[in-house]
């Protein structure tokens, strides 16, 4: 049967490939250095970043690294290091140095095969990035969080969305891979200023990008708020239904999202008062953006779809949470039994 792929709207075509993201972008290991809050100008009105990595706040940067070497050592392939949960570019010049010594001493031993840092948008001044570079660090992920004004203003992130696109446009012509971490839900995020904040992400092309909608941990200012009423946070619902469309997004632009949640950790879960928690919700937003995704195919297919091929990882979530999903694929006139899991890292519907 002949394959063609057409996007021209009600023209019926045999078939129809679309991309669903779901392969396994994380060949290599990577082994996190959690630093919380070092270097962060202030406390985020949302962050519990010492609950949050399980990681507490950092008794000195020499033990942090003495327990990455520990973790570097177990492993028996190179792995990638990853200095997270706080401000990179902005810790002292000392602890800066100590990392980047850390990170030349485990690549010259074999240990690390490369390297990334977090960091925020309006912390890139100086000679901050170029010293990375000179240490061979291959990916920034800037915490943007939003590129809405209104947001970033009522989350007091202390910077504008055009500094937050300045920042990344510095971190790729210094010769990084860009990562763009989002914040959906956070005070002054509704659901359709995250979809232009995804937008807005991929325009600058972005080597990957994370989601993480916003909870409400105990002692932080946002959860005086909320107790306040003066912040709602996002229902599950709209989280998922938002993610979903955002991933379907990033999906069509080739762009691996690759945290959907918090990873969970028990210290953090105990203490979050409110907000879109839930131990699938990864799979939830697959599953929505899955669907979406197949819904724009079959739109393009211009008929009832006979068959549909996903790749086999989507088996376990395609249907949703206890099945909420099946009325809605067969809706689409693709029935259980029309829908079949194969080794294809794409979709195929025909
Ligand atoms: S959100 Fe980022 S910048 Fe703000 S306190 Fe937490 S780690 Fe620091």
């Amino acid at each position: 049967m002949p394959i063609s792929s057409n996007s021209r709207q009600n023209v019926p075509v045999a078939a129809i490939h679309f991309s669903t993201g779901l392969k396994n972008y994380a060949a290599v290991k990577i082994i996190p250095v959690f630093l919380p809050f070092l270097g962060c100008p202030g406390k985020c009105v949302y962050c519990a970043q010492d609950r949050q990595t399980g990681a507490g706040l950092v008794p000195g940067i020499s033990s942090v690294l003495q327990t990455a070497k520990a973790a570097l050592e177990r492993q028996s392939a190179a792995c990638e290091l990853a200095f997270y949960g706080g401000t990179f570019t902005a810790m002292p010049q000392a602890d800066i140095k100590a990392c980047l010594d850390f990170l030349q001493l485990m690549r010259a031993g074999g240990k690390v095969s490369c390297a990334r840092c977090s960091t925020r948008p309006d912390a890139l001044a100086g000679p901050a990035l170029a010293d990375l570079r000179r240490y061979g660090l291959e990916l920034v992920e800037l915490g943007v969080q939003s590129f809405s004004d209104d947001a970033l203003r009522l989350s007091r992130r202390g910077y504008s969305g055009k500094e937050a696109l300045e920042g990344c446009r510095a971190v790729r012509s210094a010769g990084f891979r860009l990562g763009i971490q989002l914040l959906p839900g956070m005070p002054g995020c509704t659901p359709e200023v995250f979809l232009q904040d995804v937008e807005k992400a991929l325009q600058e092309k972005p080597s990957c990008m994370r989601f993480y909608p916003c909870l409400v941990p105990d002692g932080t200012v946002l959860a005086q708020w909320y107790r306040e009423d003066a912040y709602k946070p996002w229902s599950l619902e709209e989280t998922v239904s938002a993610l979903g469309r955002a991933l379907m997004l990033a999906w069509q632009a080739g762009v691996p999202v690759i945290r959907l949640s918090v990873a969970p950790e028990p210290a953090f879960d105990s203490e979050i008062l409110a907000g879109p928690r839930h131990p699938a919700l990864g799979a939830l937003a697959q599953a929505e953006a899955l669907l979406l995704s197949a819904e724009k195919a079959v739109a393009r297919l211009g008929r009832t779809p006979a068959a549909l091929e996903l790749p086999k990882c989507c088996q376990g979530f395609i249907f949703g949470d206890k099945g909420a999903l099946r009325k809605r694929w067969q809706a689409l006139g693709l029935p259980p039994q029309s829908i079949t899991f194969t080794d294809r890292e794409d979709a195929l519907l025909c």
